[in-house]
């Protein structure tokens, strides 16, 4: 069905079944604030659902569910098809990692008796959204004997949340005037943590009750935030949104929405697959995919290749390549909302409506598509063939107007092993916001276009 509202041809029943999925959802955003507890989350699932390491495995046949994560912040699971893996792979890639603020690695300071944690944000954030708002803290704490801690801070309602001042209006006057850019700079993004002074050496200070804390509560020195990765992300769970309840309200669906709709369609898939099925979640997609455990690593072609010897029993070079070039993937990825407060930005016939279904983007990219994965319409032709054939709303979009602006997904990574990949994901209003606005139906339909891909010819 193209281009028509999902919530119209679904019966009473139809839409408890996609109530019911959206609390699945929802569960999955509020405990998966960062990359890290999204790659928990995910594996919680797969082991529920049967699915063994795939390290633990040592061949595979048409039938087995495996999983593989990556330096915590990457998973894969995959179900063997029938057929050859060097036949290729139907995957649905999806991003695990959001917006948010970093916080730096010598980051504890006081002034004037408040003490602060110094940050660099991360990824495409308006600045401005992020202060007076409450905040939450996760993260690990590597010491130096390489025990973990982890630090979850301001979910918990009996916990105190963080945050981050702005300047009050009356004294405002300059601040004003300045661009929405400029109005809150990088350096001022500093987190809150306590103002209580503990005497040191006969002096007062503010850090060192925080150290106090740190110390009693989790066992660590203030040199241990050298190796730290500790995350500031709005604070408090994901939220139905509207009086129908026909939308959810969250930090993080860009790209969570599509990270647990893509797992969940490999989860649930009912049918056993001719090519071997895959849900591959990434991380650092928000700042370029690169890295370990970004789009652009190793990290996939070599669990492709590990999947081929597990079943073949061997695996050359060229089998690897060979698996790679005959995959077909969906870039999951969230799209641009057609938002009608803000028309002018997009251009109608090829915006992403609301409850209009999985918006799949032939091209993303900007100024004149560059840095674009343009997918081939005799890949698209296929799929919305199968949309069509399985009754599943679906639309298409590109992001905004021509030289509104762009952006880029990570899709045209996979294209380089040659094989066909298009974007497809939900709309999203508020993007990158704190509080992102998603509709039921485009989740729903999002998971359904996801399970008839996977058993795509
Ligand atoms: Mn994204
Ligand atoms: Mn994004």
């Amino acid at each position: 069905m193209y281009n028509k509202n999902a919530w119209k041809k679904y019966t009473d029943e139809d839409k408890k079944i996609v109530m019911d999925f959206s609390e699945g959802y929802k569960a999955f955003l509020s405990e998966a604030k960062t990359e890290r507890l999204a790659v928990r989350e995910a594996v919680k699932i797969l082991e529920a659902k049967g699915f063994k390491a795939l390290k633990d495995v040592k061949t595979l046949k048409a039938g087995d569910k495996v999983y593989v994560t990556n330096k915590n912040k990457n998973v894969a699971a995959f179900i063997v098809g029938t057929r050859p893996v060097v036949d290729g792979l139907r995957v649905l890639g999806a991003h695990i990692d959001s917006p948010r603020i970093d916080v730096k690695q010598n980051p504890l300071y006081e002034s004037t008796e408040q003490a602060y944690f110094d940050t660099h944000y991360y990824g495409g954030i308006k600045k401005y959204q992020y202060v007076t708002i409450p905040l939450a803290l996760h993260g690990v704490i590597i010491k130096k004997d390489g025990t973990s801690v982890e630090v979850h801070v301001g979910e918990n309602p009996l916990d105190p949340v963080l945050g981050i001042t702005d300047l009050l209006i009356h004294l405002s006057a300059n601040q004003m005037s300045k661009t929405a850019a400029s109005v809150i700079e990088g350096e001022k993004l500093d987190l809150s943590l306590g103002s209580i002074p503990t005497e040191k050496d006969g002096k007062d200070s503010v850090k060192e009750t925080i150290l106090a804390f740190f110390k009693e509560t989790y066992g660590v020195e203030e040199e241990d935030f050298l190796s730290a990765e500790l995350e500031i992300v709005p604070a408090g769970p994901a939220r139905d949104y509207g009086l129908d309840r026909s939308m959810v309200a969250g930090y993080g669906q860009d790209d969570r929405v599509c990270a647990y709709t893509s797992l969940m369609a490999v989860v649930d898939l009912d049918k056993q697959p001719e090519f071997t099925s895959c849900a591959i979640l990434v991380d650092k997609e928000e700042v370029g995919s690169i890295g370990a455990t970004g789009a652009q690593s190793n990290f996939f072609e070599n669990v492709v290749a590990e999947l081929v010897e597990k079943t073949a029993g061997k695996c050359s070079f060229l089998d690897a390549r060979k698996a790679m070039e005959n995959t077909k993937m969906l870039s999951s990825d969230v799209s641009a909302g057609f938002d009608p407060l803000y028309p002018e930005v997009n251009e109608a016939k090829n915006s992403s409506y609301f409850s209009h279904g999985i918006t799949f983007n032939k091209y993303t990219g900007a100024r004149g598509k560059s840095g674009c994965n343009d997918a081939n319409p005799e890949f698209f032709a296929e799929i919305r063939n199968a949309m069509d054939e399985n009754n599943i709303n679906f639309q298409t979009a590109e992001l905004g107007r021509v030289d509104q602006g762009g952006g880029g997904t990570i899709a045209y990574i996979l294209g380089n092993y040659n094989m066909n990949v298009i974007d497809a994901g939900v709309p999203v209003f508020s993007m990158h916001s704190p509080m992102e606005i998603t509709s039921k139906a485009d989740i729903y339909e999002a998971y359904r276009a996801y399970k008839v891909f996977l058993m795509l010819k």
